[in-house]
């Protein structure tokens, strides 16, 4: 079956998220423009997707995720099979944040929220900071638990394993890489020999998250097909 997607989606937790990234909004936004399934990865943390998937029920697929920021600045974006995965990657991440402080009114406030959109909390440790895991370690952990990770906006000039590395090291466990939708149709030829490529809003704001535009082809609705396609197994 065709989904639509986007498995990008940062949410108010995120220092750089706009507040109105609530879970609420999120997931009806998502519904109303159409996509089947979405992905809230927020910089290094998991905080809001257990609220969002509250919020989602069986309207909307969530795969539940975090984008991680390697030791060489690069940002992965790690899926997981189910939430109980992801929140013990998330505690595995906290071990190996540098706790440098969020400084709210600089980097934004850092808010974790309930599925009423209430505010129960906000992160004092700053979320976008590079963990002292290397890029092998983090998609080794996030396999460990069952997930997948993959390497995020691999175009952009800053926090992609491009940028930052030069290349994708061939023993690096890769099945799928991120490309922005605008350098997708001039990139996509020579990455699809060897990966599957995904294209995602990486939104902060509302009005940015993806319409239907990318789908891919699996057979069923669920996290476990979700991430076999990322693995391309
Ligand atoms: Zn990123
Ligand atoms: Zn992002």
């Amino acid at each position: 079956m065709k989904l639509y997607y986007d498995l990008h989606i940062h949410s108010a937790l995120s220092p750089c998220g706009d507040k109105d990234m609530t879970p609420n909004n999120i997931v009806n936004m998502s519904i109303i423009k159409g996509l089947d399934i979405i992905a809230v990865a927020d910089h290094n943390s998991c905080g809001n997707v257990r609220a969002v998937m509250q919020v989602a029920g069986d309207r909307l697929l969530v795969i539940p995720a975090m984008e991680v920021e390697t030791s060489e600045e690069v940002h992965m974006v790690c899926y997981f099979p189910c939430i109980e995965a992801c929140e013990e990657m998330d505690v595995f991440i906290k071990e190996h944040m540098s706790g440098v402080k969020n400084q709210a009114e600089i980097f934004g406030e850092q808010l974790y929220m309930d599925s009423e959109d209430n505010i129960i909390g906000k992160e004092e440790n700053l979320l976008v900071t590079a963990t002292d895991l290397d890029i092998f370690q983090v998609s080794e952990k996030t396999r460990e638990f069952g997930g997948v990770a993959v390497p995020a906006h691999i175009d952009r000039s800053s926090y992609s394993v491009l940028s930052n590395l030069g290349f994708i090291p061939p023993e690096l466990v890769v099945g799928t890489v991120e490309i922005t939708a605008k350098n997708r149709a001039k990139m996509e030829k020579e990455y699809e020999k060897k990966y599957n490529v995904i294209s995602n809003s990486d939104a902060h704001y509302l009005e940015d998250i993806a319409e239907p535009e990318f789908y891919i082809n699996i057979m069923s609705k669920s996290a476990e097909k979700v991430i076999e396609y990322l693995c391309k197994r």
